[in-house]
């Protein structure tokens, strides 16, 4: 607390990142980190990019970035935004678009981010509950609102919604716009970016941190109707002209450009998933259908804040959330198959001893 601090300082409730420990032999399965590390061939570029040019600026329009984008999706650049990761594009989405007379409704259970832009930028939000299988209803949505945000998949639920589900959401607010955050999307979700020939409220964002393995990078992007793009950047404007150097720009075009390596690891996580789902439940676990890079799993005997640190003591991390009705759930990052038969190992010896 300070004296010095503006009003609304006072009233923010910031993000809790998962922990970013330094120990040899961690096994770190709690911040959905992609255990395969990025193209080869973006690890060149960003290496070719450092040098003397660095002496300028960096373009601030992402143009190259925006292309790469737009050539693999078959998207206009005008209908691509690019930001310091997509914590930041969501952060400039929520102020440029999704405050309005009629408050925001997200789901009770998703990205803890979502709250916390409400609070930062004054935007009153509803959530609405997921159903009792965990699921997002979206005929749950259907009530007066400013806008909607969901993660699709949800997080930290791993659970997907068709494409048909997320079509009738946006058909169903022809006069709002419709957030849909991917960030899970390339683990065997459909991406909504298919619809948005049909629809200018859709606005679908996604990050280069989890599918394409640049989290220490911070690279986002979103993908929608040229006039909501031109709202995000006339914010971006108003707040960072440059927020991507140079280093970040080559090497998100060369991991966007390289679709074949982050479509094959992606396919070693739904392998490793489907294994390490397999083994959980062999163990009592109940593991919510996931189509994420991590999975949500509770166990009907065992309580999961023991579980975490039971495992923490095996040097083995997961995130457990103090939420209600998530409580007794462990969300747990797929790694390596390596790294998942530790995970099983430790909770062979662990469960007997809870
Ligand atoms: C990881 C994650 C993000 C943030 O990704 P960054 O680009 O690393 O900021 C956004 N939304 C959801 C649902 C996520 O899980």
């Amino acid at each position: 607390m300070s004296r010095y601090w503006s009003d609304v300082v006072h009233g923010l409730t910031p993000y809790t990142p998962g922990e970013q420990v330094q120990m040899p032999g961690l096994v770190k399965l709690n911040t959905n980190e992609n255990p395969y590390g990025p193209s080869p061939r973006a690890v060149a570029a960003m290496q070719a990019a450092v040098g003397d040019q660095l002496r300028k600026y960096s373009d601030p329009g992402n143009a190259a970035v925006k292309d790469a984008v737009a050539r693999r999706y078959g998207l206009a650049r005008e209908q691509v935004f690019v930001g310091n990761s997509s914590d930041e594009v969501l952060a400039h989405t929520f102020q440029a678009l999704l405050k309005h007379a009629l408050p925001l409704l997200c789901p009770d259970i998703s990205y803890s981010f979502y709250p916390t832009y409400c609070s930062l930028y004054g935007i009153e939000a509803v959530q609405v509950p997921l159903n009792e299988r965990y699921e997002i209803d979206v005929a749950d949505y259907n009530r007066p609102c400013g806008a909607i945000i969901i993660a699709n998949p949800n997080a930290p639920t791993g659970i997907g919604l068709p494409l048909e589900r997320i079509e009738a959401l946006v058909a169903a607010h022809p006069d709002q716009v419709v957030v849909i955050d991917e960030a899970y999307v390339d683990f065997g979700g459909q991406s909504a970016i298919a619809l948005l020939g049909r629809y200018d409220n859709l606005l679908v964002i996604q990050t280069l941190s989890k599918s394409r393995s640049l989290a220490g990078l911070r690279v986002g992007y979103a993908v929608g109707h040229p006039d909501l793009i031109a709202g995000l950047e006339r914010v971006k404007n108003s707040f960072n002209c440059y927020p991507l150097g140079q280093v970040a720009q080559a090497g998100a075009v060369a991991a966007i450009d390289d679709a074949a390596y982050m479509e094959q690891t992606s396919q070693a996580i739904i392998a490793t998933r489907a294994w390490l789902i397999a083994q959980m439940q062999a163990l009592g676990f109940d593991v919510l259908p996931s189509q994420a890079n991590f999975i949500f799993a509770r166990h009907p005997g065992h309580d999961a804040a023991q579980l975490a640190a039971g495992l923490r003591e095996r040097a083995i991390l997961v995130r457990h959330f103090k939420q209600l009705r998530i409580d007794q759930f462990l969300r747990i990052s797929i790694g390596t198959d390596g790294e998942c038969a530790q995970l099983v190992d430790a909770l062979k010896a662990l469960l007997p001893a809870v």
